[in-house]
């Protein structure tokens, strides 16, 4: 063949400086693209072998990525189907190219956001070599056999110009080779380019090989003088990926022990093991595998998004699956694996596609199924994982009605004695206690064991059960649980007396009349603090504390709202604290302070009784605090 000179065909404008200049920030994925091209013509040789249309032996089909350093070049080389002349005319001259710049137009109209967004899923293909080469050569030849089925070499310098000569080329397949320019001489360092093969080439269905590595491989039937065996220094060709990833295998073959290892393949760095697995495989309506994992909670539980990995055909796209999966799965850890996820629009057109809809559904349901088939299983277990997936589940409930559909048959209610109900068990149990069928039913909960501890203790001493509903999304989810199950509210045991949440049919007599409670609440209004404190009268029994100090339950809603920057009042103030302040009218001390006629005397009774329930909920700070222990030490001398 002579010297075939061209011009690549330019409909608009050359795009080589584009390629260059703009889409430098994600210029890495070159390699992906280079070497997922190897994989594709090396799985297409042995689809063709495997219909008999392939003469030669296969061979070894590992794809070889090695680093030129005396001539700066970085070469991928693979034993696929090779390209004859008019192939590389027809691909790589127009049809790549052709679709680099389409992609480059598109490219050109979005904003950076969105720019970045698709850069990475997206790549320019072939032409992407050019983002960090000053030239690139493709050196390949076909599996075919005969008529114009000799080897060619392809050079271009990043002009539209390119040169096609014919090569000595022996092997079958497609060596690329890019001139790595100055700027981009990083990628010619071996740790580097072992990074990012790592990246996105770790599941790759054919083995690439990046260098040799040194092993330590026991020498059969020789020991040491310490008796243990003897090892030799053995040099192998380091391949970089597992071409059979556990998530391609069929679920019924692949072992526990097998999920484990692989976890650890993923996250080497992570040493918490997984609580359990799902393992997703579908071929129809659309085509996902993947494994996701329930990562242990750590203590201090932040919620740690993108751990879970998207593959398209065993390529690594990215990390970031917002839009793909709900939001409540990005918690997970694992892979998602599947060519029906569109990768080249951006994230808006994403999240309203009907296929992604459909996947997104299907995970849904996958894991919630999952999850109740462990719980019916072995309920032991599951409970004792349950403080580890609270958060995770609680937030499907909360954001996804399909999930909560289903999760509410094994979603579990802890009480503040660690015991654990479903929703439908715990409903029942405290029917027992709340049996007046036309009125609502009270869920009492606690948020802090030590901080509500009296309060719990009178709930329970009445029979009472109360709920620890101490999590990041319990004030979210008691809203969830409020709207679902009808005729029920969630009350803190300290948002008002035992008496008034859980009305009773009678209430107990009053020990006072009302010229005494006007005189009592006079002396009590003389010492506290009435912006803070409201005043009001409820006829417990006479063992009861003198005064309880509650806090209604909306206004303490709204407060937590506020603090964690979410309230509805936002920029309308901050809200004051507000309590209220209940005088037990069946009370002794209570009772004594109309007799008393010195009014400083009744002060002083006032003041100690609404500090030490001041005290208990612990509103008692400072000077005030200091004040009181001083007092009380002369009251006891
Ligand atoms: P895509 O891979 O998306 O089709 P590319 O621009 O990466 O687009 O490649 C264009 C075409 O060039 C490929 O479809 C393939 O026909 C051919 N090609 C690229 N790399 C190789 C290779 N290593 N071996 C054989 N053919 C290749």
């Amino acid at each position: 063949m002579t010297t075939q000179k061209g011009k690549i065909d330019i409909q608009t404008e050359n795009i080589f400086p584009i390629i260059k200049k703009f889409l430098y920030s994600d210029h890495e994925i070159f390699l992906r693209e280079l070497v997922s091209n190897a994989v594709d013509a090396t799985q297409k040789l042995k689809t063709l072998s495997s219909m008999g249309k392939v003469k030669d032996e296969l061979g070894d089909l590992t794809i070889h990525v090695e680093i030129d350093k005396k001539n700066k070049t970085l070469t991928v080389r693979d034993r696929g189907i090779g390209m004859t002349s008019e192939e590389v005319d027809k691909y790589i001259n127009q049809i790549a190219f052709s679709s680099a710049e389409e992609f480059v137009k598109k490219f050109k109209t979005k904003s950076e956001a969105e720019q970045n967004a698709i850069i990475g899923h997206f790549g320019l293909g072939f032409y992407s070599a050019f983002m960090v080469s000053d030239k690139v050569v493709i050196n390949t030849k076909t599996y075919k056999k005969g008529g114009s089925t000799k080897a060619v070499r392809w050079e271009c310098d990043g002009s539209p110009e390119y040169t096609m000569d014919a090569s000595d080329k022996k092997d079958r397949g497609t060596d690329i080779t890019l001139y790595i320019s100055e700027e981009n001489k990083e990628f010619l360092e071996d740790y580097r380019v072992e990074e990012l093969l790592k990246k996105y080439c770790k599941f790759l269905p054919v083995p690439i090989q990046f260098g040799m590595e040194t092993i330590f491989e026991p020498v059969e039937g020789e020991k040491d003088k310490d008796g243990n065996p003897k090892t030799r220094e053995v040099k192998r060709p380091k391949i970089i990926n597992n071409p059979e990833p556990l998530w391609k295998k069929s679920p019924a073959e692949a072992k526990e022990e097998e999920y484990k290892t692989f976890y650890r393949e993923l996250y080497p760095m992570s040493f918490e093991e997984p609580l359990f697995h799902i393992h997703l495989n579908v071929d129809y309506p659309f085509n996902l595998t993947g494994i996701l994992y329930f990562p242990k909670a750590k203590k201090d539980y932040e919620l740690q998004r993108n751990k879970i990995q998207l593959y398209s055909n065993q390529v690594f796209i990215t990390d970031s699956v917002e839009g793909i999966v709900p939001e409540f799965l990005t918690l997970l850890h694992g892979v998602i694996d599947s060519p029906d996820i569109p990768l080249n629009v951006s994230r808006s057109y994403l999240q309203s596609d009907q296929n992604v809809k459909k996947i997104s559904g299907y995970i849904t349901r996958k894991v919630a199924d999952k999850l109740s088939e462990i719980f019916k299983a072995d309920r032991k277990n599951f409970e004792e994982k349950w403080d580890d997936i609270k958060v995770f589940i609680e937030y499907g409930m909360i954001s996804e009605p399909k999930f909560y559909d289903k999760a509410e048959k094994f979603a579990l209610l802890k009480n503040t004695d660690g015991k654990y109900f479903t929703l439908e068990e715990y409903k029942k149990e405290i029917e027992k206690t709340q049996k007046d069928k036309d009125k609502k039913l009270i869920y009492l909960y606690a948020t802090n064991v030590d901080e509500q501890y009296a309060y719990i203790q009178n709930a329970k001493e009445r029979g009472y059960d109360v709920l620890l509903l101490d999590g990041v999304l319990d004030p979210h989810f008691i809203n969830t649980l409020e709207q679902k199950l009808t005729d029920s509210s969630f009350a803190r045991v300290d948002s008002n007396t035992i008496d008034k949440l859980i009305v009773k049919e009678e209430e107990a007599p009053s020990k006072l009349d009302d010229k005494q409670k006007e005189k009592i609440k006079e002396a009590f209004e003389r010492n506290i603090d009435k912006k803070q404190f409201e005043v009001s009268f409820e006829n417990l029994s006479e063992s009861e504390m003198p005064v309880t100090i509650t806090q209604n339950e909306f206004m303490r809603r709204m407060k937590d709202m506020e603090a964690i920057g979410g309230s509805p009042m936002m920029g309308m103030g901050s809200l004051p604290d507000t309590f209220n302040l209940i005088i037990n009218a069946n009370n002794k001390l209570i009772n004594k302070i109309p007799e008393i006629e010195d009014e400083k005397k009744a002060d002083e009774l006032v003041r100690q009784i609404y500090d030490l329930a001041r005290l208990s909920k612990n509103l008692l700070k400072g000077k005030e605090l200091d004040e009181f222990v001083k007092r009380s030490v002369k009251l006891v001398n």
